[in-house]
């Protein structure tokens, strides 16, 4: 979504690292619900999507190079985008539908303190003139053989059960969360902290520094697809 982008992109979500400077690594991150709610958030993507993000810039485009399914999803993602509305489509709006398709938790993600997916909200409905069926997307074929064009007034997209506006999918009771460097995460608490600290080799917790660093999105993605 053009208009909130930029919005999105100046957020960040300062967190506390935990630093391995002998092996040069990031062990692990101490967070917030927001920003596991962010992580979180990955699952919803659609593949379409991802590669869209991956994009971005040369850092996350190396991940799709050394993935090769999603140097393969890239690919079908690049044929879709090539292929003009005469050659194949039944409906143009197909090829819409498949290069941007919808997150189907976009109203709870649209919640989120810093929202990854930047796919244009679908709060606008179009439904068919003859039998009243809906779609998020405009001018597709209906079941009847109209068309979806019809704009309702006043439809309410908002509110599907989720009427706490800072929860999202993890509940906000100042809980904080470890995250590891194989996105691993679990309940901060002073147990499970140790143990999944000596699990991986860290018996020793004075060779960890602690640093403080703020996460915006470009970072959480590619923490995410990237690293
Ligand atoms: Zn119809």
């Amino acid at each position: 979504m053009a208009a909130s982008q930029p919005r999105e992109e100046s957020k960040a979500i300062p967190l506390k690292i935990l630093i391995d400077r002998e092996n040069n690594k990031v062990v692990a991150v101490e967070s917030t619900k927001d920003f596991v709610d962010t992580l979180f958030s990955f699952l919803s993507l659609p593949l379409a999507t991802i590669i869209r993000l991956l994009s971005n810039n040369d850092q996350q485009q190396q991940s799709s190079e050394s993935s090769p399914f999603l140097g393969s999803i890239k690919k079908l993602y690049e044929t879709v985008q090539n292929l003009t509305p005469n050659d194949v489509w039944n409906n143009p709006v197909y090829k819409q539908m498949l290069l941007n398709p919808k997150n189907p938790c976009e109203s709870l993600c649209m919640n989120l303190f810093m929202n990854i997916d930047d796919t244009e909200s679908s709060s606008k409905f179009f439904v068919c003139d003859s039998c009243y069926m809906f779609s998020t997307f405009q001018n597709l074929d209906c079941t009847c053989g109209k068309p979806t064009n019809k704009q309702p007034n006043n439809l309410d997209s908002e509110g599907q059960g989720n009427e706490v506006q800072n929860e999202v999918f993890v509940k906000e009771n100042g809980s904080l969360f470890l995250v590891f460097d194989d996105l691993k995460i679990v309940p901060c608490s002073l147990m499970t902290s140790v143990e999944r600290l000596v699990e991986l080799g860290y018996s020793d917790l004075s060779k960890l520094e602690e640093v403080t660093h703020n996460f915006g999105k470009q970072e959480v993605i590619v923490l995410c697809f990237v690293l």
